[in-house]
């Protein structure tokens, strides 16, 4: 496998700045309207960034060579520690290259041995067949230096955003009708509607409820404030190889600390896909029937499986119970018993944990609604049920950010104020101001549809064209999107590894935090933080996926 390790430095592809205010919309006066409880618009993007000072915490100087050391992570430009201004002095170009190389090359070897795989693209049975056409994941080099102030935050709001996820599912009323008019222009959020709809009238009651979630964040360059970006209520994704990555970086430092400078334990480990193995176990103790199985809904064709395989592994050793069908197996081989098992190929099924099921593609066919009905039918521990999945979308979040919303599902004052100071900016295009600010200034806006799994979201000059189109359709096609203020993280050179090959590009990064929810009637079994994922992605990209391409999976070097 070939080291190549090229630098690539584009022009930098900044954030987008402007001088203007945002007129004083209804949205900021108006207390039923859309808009944050903190004015977002008088902290944003409104002047040019300058460069990070990021690299000060990220180069020692080792006085007697005189020669300045990495001390972790990646940075753009270095400067001397203690020195009286920010000029930086060295880049990543001056880290001996081959050093570079050989931690390269380390890191590709350890990734192999280390299940730090995925499927290859160019192997036509490696989404199939385990073992098959394996190539290592896209990682960072080294972690990314984050402020621990800032991840202590993320980690402490995620209990709590699992209990919100839990309290808003239970409202059948508020999630149906927050989602009314995206159902009438969105035909995969409405179907997924009319299952929850059905549900609703049988008064089904989910009594073991679990979730696996992940909130992701940016912090915001400008603002240093933490944002979400969205929270992740259905087969959140690389709790397996995030947990792997932290250990790669782990090991990394440990043989190379003493060139780089770096301390091990800045990058805290990462045992999201314990966690989350064992939830799945819990929730399989909760049903409370030994001969049932957790069976993992996947898609026919899964380049991440490795990803996947590292939960079953973890739980197999313990509890050998675990079968994978598809959405179109589940169709075909399920069937309901009178007590509302759930059997599929003969066996029965205690927890449902979906892997699959979140995007229009999972259901190419009447069979996997079929199956999905069927799922949501039966006794199975659903990981998500139905309104958890509904929970989870982007409409969703973005009523919760309303005023006085929050106040419905958590009585703490306190936790609802930890919430909020992580929530950006998000609106509905039924705000006609910010839709005109929107269209002046597409590039502080995001606009989202309700899809999950990347590549869906409109950005730059893009928002505004999209804008125009939904002012000359009609207002109805408006629900089919939220707008969202965009979020400028800190840009800096980072290494990338992507089929066996580094590169070096400024990157921005984005922070999800797991969490693990298991709650008995009224027992809550588990309600944790359970571990996290770091993506790094160039900053040239809008979009953030690792498996969409996007993005290398990464872990945090806390400062
Ligand atoms: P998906 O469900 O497709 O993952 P996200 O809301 O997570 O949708 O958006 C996909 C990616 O787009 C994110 O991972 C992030 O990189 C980028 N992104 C989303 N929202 C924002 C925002 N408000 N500001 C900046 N980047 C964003
Ligand atoms: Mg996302």
């Amino acid at each position: 496998m070939g080291v190549g390790c090229s630098s690539s430095l584009p022009p930098t592809v900044n954030n987008p700045h402007c001088s203007i205010t945002f007129p004083h919309t209804s949205a900021h006066t108006n207390p039923t309207s859309n808009h944050l409880p903190i004015n977002w618009l008088a902290r944003a993007h409104l002047q040019k960034p300058t460069k990070s000072p990021i690299s000060k915490r990220l180069f020692t100087l080792d006085s007697a060579r005189k020669t300045p050391t990495l001390k972790c992570g990646r940075t753009a430009q270095m400067e001397i520690e203690g020195g009286s201004d920010s000029k930086p002095i060295l880049d990543l170009h001056s880290l001996d290259d081959n050093l570079v190389q050989k931690m390269v090359y380390d890191a590709l070897v350890w990734s192999s041995l280390h299940g730090l795989v995925v499927g290859d693209r160019n192997v036509q049975r490696s989404g199939t067949v385990p073992g098959v056409g394996m190539v290592h994941a896209p990682f960072a080099l080294l972690p990314t230096v984050f402020p621990e102030n800032q991840w202590k935050l993320a980690c402490e709001v995620a209990p709590i955003f699992n209990e919100l996820v839990d309290r808003v599912s239970l409202d059948g009323k508020f999630l149906q009708e927050s989602l009314s008019r995206t159902k009438k222009v969105d035909a995969f959020t409405s179907r997924l509607l009319d299952i929850h709809s059905k549900m609703l009238e049988i008064n089904k009651k989910e009594e073991i409820r679990l979730g696996l979630h992940r909130s992701d964040y940016m912090l915001d360059e400008k603002t240093k404030l933490l944002l979400q970006i969205e929270l992740n209520t259905i087969s959140t994704s690389f709790p397996g190889l995030g947990s792997v990555v932290s250990e790669l970086h782990r090991s990394l430092l440990k043989n190379y600390g003493e060139h780089l400078g770096c301390d091990v334990n800045c990058t805290p480990s990462n045992d999201a896909a314990n966690r989350f193995s064992e939830a799945l176990a819990k929730a399989w103790i909760e049903y409370n029937n030994p001969k049932a199985v957790i069976m993992v809904v996947v898609q026919p064709e899964e380049r991440n499986m490795y990803d996947q395989h590292w939960l079953s592994f973890n739980l197999k050793e313990r509890y050998p119970f675990m079968i994978r069908k598809t959405m179109a197996e589940i169709d075909k081989e399920g069937e309901i018993q009178p007590d509302g098992t759930l059997l599929v190929g003969g066996h029965a099924i205690a927890v449902i944990y979906f892997r699959a099921g979140y995007a229009p593609t999972d259901y190419p066919s009447e069979a996997e609604w079929r199956a999905r009905l069927l799922m949501e039918h039966s006794s199975a521990i659903k990981c998500p049920s139905i309104s958890y999945h509904l929970t989870g979308t982007k409409k969703i979040q973005q009523e919760l950010a309303k005023p006085n919303v929050l106040e419905k599902f958590i009585d703490n004052k306190e936790d609802i104020a930890k919430l909020r100071k992580c929530f950006a900016g998000l609106w509905s295009l039924d705000d006609a101001d910010i839709v005109d600010t929107a269209i002046e200034k597409p590039h502080l806006f995001v606009m989202k549809p309700q899809r999950e799994g990347g590549g869906n979201n409109i950005y730059g000059d893009d928002v505004r064209e999209a804008l125009l189109r939904l002012r000359k359709d009609g207002k109805e096609q408006n629900a089919a999107y939220i707008l969202m203020q965009r979020i400028f993280p800190t840009d800096s050179a980072t290494f990338l590894v992507r089929d066996g090959s580094c590169h070096k590009d400024h990157a921005v990064s984005e922070l999800g935090i797991y969490g693990a929810y298991l709650r008995n009637k009224d027992k809550v079994i588990v309600n944790e933080r359970s571990g996290y994922l770091m993506r790094t992605k160039v900053s040239s990209s809008n979009e953030g996926g690792v498996a969409a391409g996007f993005a290398v999976l990464d872990s945090l070097y806390l400062t």
